[in-house]
């Protein structure tokens, strides 16, 4: 901390600025791992941010001390390493952007400049066996959905729990080591909706005595979270605890809601001040509703209109989940959500692009070279073309640079994931089972995707690779 120390600087500057400051305490420094977390209920687990798996919450000890729903050991152990200029594992979608030598900004920059810069000082001068008050949350009650998207499994959604119980698991895949589509992850839900569940109880004993005051934000995630009676609870606590907690409520939707629930919804929250919406999108039309299963795309892009136009929700953010099928439609999704800024205004809408790593099959880097290229020159065609409109953020400009790096440089998911074969091997036994369970059509949604498809579900694995 000495060189931070003997520096007077009062703001994190910009995207590089935040990374030169975070260096300075050390080169793998990242607030994430102090203020932010994600805690899912259901399972009782955690991770921070929400890129490193996750691991499991001490049931009993949670009982006693609920700030362990944040501050576990391995959290702890991790700040130690960051502390000392180590790389935990679990961040390495982090370190592999940094690898890429590009100039490429890692989500350690913008999930540490979200707080104020003395944070810094305040993570460093922390004891790692302390706890920490968190600052920003995403908390998930349980796994009740009406989606069951091609990315997601059944520890996430009930809708695809059904898909499993239905049709049975997903066979013939090597090389989804934590098998996501071949059981229905009961785990997932340690606790029906009528048993007391002891995490989602230490949620609510921490957001009492603490969490209301020191949380920047919370946001609620899923499943679905508007099909959850706990969102509703939380939803009544803002409306009749008015000046009491200055957090801000987000809420990560599928706004898979018909017109007449938009409206309830709308009319509900009215009264909240700073509500805003979260929600996934990275495709348009058939595309986009083959992505997520369940997605009505006229209805979707009805209800984020209506949202904008109400005065009841402060943004809507656009979270494009980057994956091999959206490719082909990315550009046309974010003309969309620029049209938006330039009606509503820049804050109004926003958009952040996320590469999807796991599945690592459905990885963006699986598509064959030629198709990659084709995709990462139009879209450096759209950053071209829109880089200075003053209605898109510098995030947003930085997340399609990195994209468009990655689709260059990067050349396998994750470092476990360098078994091409294996995945072209899932990529076609999952999605010809996707079409047949969902009644779908690969070739007919994606025609630019279709020769190299055809020849995937025709490939035959080398001899030496059993299943
Ligand atoms: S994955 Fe990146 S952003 Fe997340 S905690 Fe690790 S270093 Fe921070």
């Amino acid at each position: 901390m000495n060189d931070f120390a003997t520096q007077i600087v009062t703001h994190w500057g910009s995207d590089s600025g935040t990374l030169k400051k975070l260096n300075l305490v050390s080169e793998s420094m990242c607030l994430a791992k102090w203020y932010n977390s994600t805690i899912w209920l259901g399972s009782g687990m955690t991770t921070s941010c929400h890129h490193p798996p996750a691991h499991a919450v001490d049931k009993d000890k949670v009982i006693i001390n609920p700030k362990l729903l944040h501050n576990t050991d391995q959290k702890k152990e991790d700040r130690r390493k960051m502390l000392a200029g180590e790389k935990p594992a679990g961040c390495e979608y982090c370190w592999k952007i940094e690898a890429m030598g590009t100039n490429a900004v890692s989500d350690r920059v913008y999930k540490s400049k979200i707080y104020p810069l003395t944070a810094l000082r305040e993570a460093s001068d922390t004891p790692v066996k302390n706890d920490v008050d968190l600052r920003t949350l995403e908390i998930s009650f349980d796994r009740t959905c009406n989606f069951a998207c091609s990315y997601c499994n059944p520890a996430f959604s009930t809708a695809w729990v059904k898909d499993i119980k239905n049709n049975g698991p997903y066979t013939g895949l090597i090389s989804d080591g934590r098998n996501h589509f071949t059981h229905t992850h009961e785990s997932s839900q340690l606790y029906t909706i009528n048993e007391t569940n002891p995490y989602v109880e230490a949620f609510f004993k921490w957001w009492e005595s603490d969490l209301h005051k020191t949380l920047q934000e919370l946001r609620i995630t899923g499943g679905e979270p508007l099909m959850s009676g706990y969102t509703w609870k939380l939803i009544d606590w803002f409306k009749t605890n008015q000046g009491r907690s200055n957090t801000k409520l987000a809420i990560n939707s599928n706004l898979g809601l018909t017109t007449d629930k938009l409206h309830n919804f709308v009319e509900r929250v009215k009264d909240l001040p700073h509500l805003e919406i979260y929600t996934s999108q990275e495709a348009i039309g058939s595309a986009a509703e083959y992505i997520r299963d369940g997605l009505d795309y006229g209805q979707w892009l009805q209800n984020v209109q209506e949202l904008l136009e109400t005065n009841s929700i402060k943004a809507v953010h656009v979270m494009c989940t980057i994956n091999a099928l959206c490719l082909s439609t990315l550009d046309q999704s974010l003309d969309r959500v620029l049209e938006w800024k330039t009606k509503h205004g820049r804050d109004r809408v926003s958009f952040t692009l996320n590469i999807l790593r796991f599945p690592s099959f459905q990885s963006p880097l699986i598509l064959p070279a030629k198709l990659k290229e084709l995709f990462r020159c139009r879209l450096q065609d759209w950053l071209n073309l829109n880089r200075h409109n003053e209605f898109l953020h510098e995030h947003e400009i930085n997340h399609l640079q990195r994209l468009i790096d990655y689709l260059d440089v990067v050349k396998t998911p994750h470092s476990d994931a360098f078994d091409i074969p294996k995945l072209l091997n899932d990529f076609g036994q999952f999605y010809t089972q996707y079409d047949q369970r969902r009644n779908k059509d690969f070739g007919k949604t994606f025609p630019e995707l279709k020769e190299w498809y055809d020849s995937i579900i025709q490939y035959q694995l080398p001899n030496d690779i059993q299943i």
